[in-house]
């Protein structure tokens, strides 16, 4: 059975973690170390539980605990050629670079790294696959390009980016500068977006949607929820909602399928 945590998601940090019975993957790590420390506990794990970091892109909010974290571990670091080539892995002892839109395998998950439009070097996002069950992981991308459309489709779990608002981002306290590379097309995700991914998915619509990466202050909660609650009552989805200082407890697409089932 495959599961999903956070340890933290948004522009000040994210840590993802997803787990079979027998392998512990980290996505990205934005915290520093003794900060992971305090908050692995929470998800009943130690650092030493972890088996390999996967790293998304170099932004720092993704990439900044990486070399701690991995050390900690001792665990090997995934990364594309572009990202190693920001430096920022440079004192990683064990770097396994990966092609973009590669499949290749950690312990007894499949990984799928998945290009995605966003103004990194090479940034890519993940797919899982165990025992039938596929978890998506799809944040910090501008907007959602067919390839992305396609690849994360059928995902029985999807974190998906719900960056913005874009009235409010339009209105909010970012210089203009920022504001146009947050709305442009290598930026983030705004909610109609993110909501369009969803409606358009043709082949299975996730059971379970855990809506990340949200704006502090270009997006809330409710302006999500607005739209995600009518959207998961049609199709009898459940949806959680990630946080920067919490992120979000173990969540399994079976069990969360199994009670959907039995209510
Ligand atoms: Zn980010
Ligand atoms: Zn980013």
């Amino acid at each position: 059975m495959l599961r999903l945590a956070s340890l933290g998601s948004g522009s000040k940090g994210n840590a993802t973690l997803i787990a079979s019975q027998d392998t512990v993957l980290l996505i990205d790590c934005g915290f520093p170390v003794r900060e992971m420390m305090a908050r692995l506990p929470r998800l009943g794990l130690e650092v030493t539980d972890i088996d390999a970091v996967l790293v998304t892109h170099e932004h720092s909010d993704h990439i900044a605990g990486v070399a701690a974290l991995s050390k900690a571990a001792s665990a090997p670091v995934y990364a594309t050629y572009g990202t190693r080539q920001s430096g920022k892995l440079d004192s990683v002892r064990t770097v396994v670079e990966i092609e973009s839109d590669s499949s290749f395998a950690v312990g007894d998950i499949d990984v799928r790294a998945i290009t995605v439009p966003h103004d990194a070097r090479q940034p890519v996002q993940y797919r899982f696959f165990h025992n039938s069950v596929a978890v998506g992981v799809l944040t910090d991308l501008g907007c959602v390009s067919p390839h992305v459309q396609e690849a994360f489709s059928g995902c029985d779990l999807l974190l998906l980016e719900f960056n913005h608002d874009l009235e409010m981002l339009r209105r909010g306290p970012y210089p203009a500068a920022l504001k146009r590379r947050v709305a442009g097309d290598f930026g983030h995700l705004n909610n109609e977006q993110a909501m369009t991914m969803l409606v358009s998915m043709t082949d299975g619509t996730p059971k379970v949607v855990v809506a990340g990466h949200i704006s502090e202050q270009n997006n809330s909660l409710e302006a999500v929820s607005a739209l995600l609650d009518e959207w998961s009552r049609q199709v009898n989805a459940q949806v959680f909602y990630a946080t920067q200082s919490q992120g979000f407890d173990w969540i399994s697409p079976d069990a969360a399928a199994l009670s959907v089932n039995v209510a």
